[in-house]
């Protein structure tokens, strides 16, 4: 078991304004490869922003200050034990494929109070985007410049 060290945020890279359930992340991220899963033993994230901003848990999480081995989920090869993932639903523009920030305004919210929470319960833990972590377009903003906008600075 180690100390939370990061809290990272994540998009589903799916396009702006379709739904995603947490049974389609399930599928995506532990269906074995021959199945066109990724084969994971568990999926990436902690927790799922929706559309209508309904946040839903999809990885049970004691809330301490420690990520035992159960709470691990899969969002950054080699961070997964000292970090905690969140996702938004969305990511990307209607192409399928062009990064954009498509959180909705119900998203904005959920997000917004859900790291302010985090914040105020892990002031020690880094809140960062997964293109922080790995050369990656996720989450299709800028987690440090949305952190200042909102008020919270780390
Ligand atoms: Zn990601």
């Amino acid at each position: 078991m180690q100390k939370l060290k990061y809290l990272v945020l994540h998009c589903t890279a799916t396009p702006e304004g379709r739904e995603v359930s947490s049974s389609d992340i399930r599928h995506w991220h532990t269906d074995p490869v021959s199945k066109g899963g990724r084969g994971w033993k568990q999926v990436g994230y902690t927790d799922m922003i929706h559309l209508d901003g309904k946040v839903e848990r999809l990885v049970k999480n004691n809330e301490d200050a420690n990520v035992d081995p159960w709470e691990i989920t899969n969002g950054v090869a080699g961070k997964n034990s000292v970090s905690r993932h969140v996702v938004y639903v969305g990511g990307v523009g209607k192409d399928g494929k062009t990064a954009k920030d498509t959180r909705t305004p119900q998203q904005l919210k959920a997000l917004e109070e859900y790291v302010k929470d985090f914040h105020k319960r892990f002031p020690s833990v880094r809140i960062v985007g997964h293109n922080e972590l790995a050369a990656k377009a996720c989450p299709s903003f800028d987690v440090k410049k949305w952190l200042k906008q909102i008020g919270i600075n780390q």
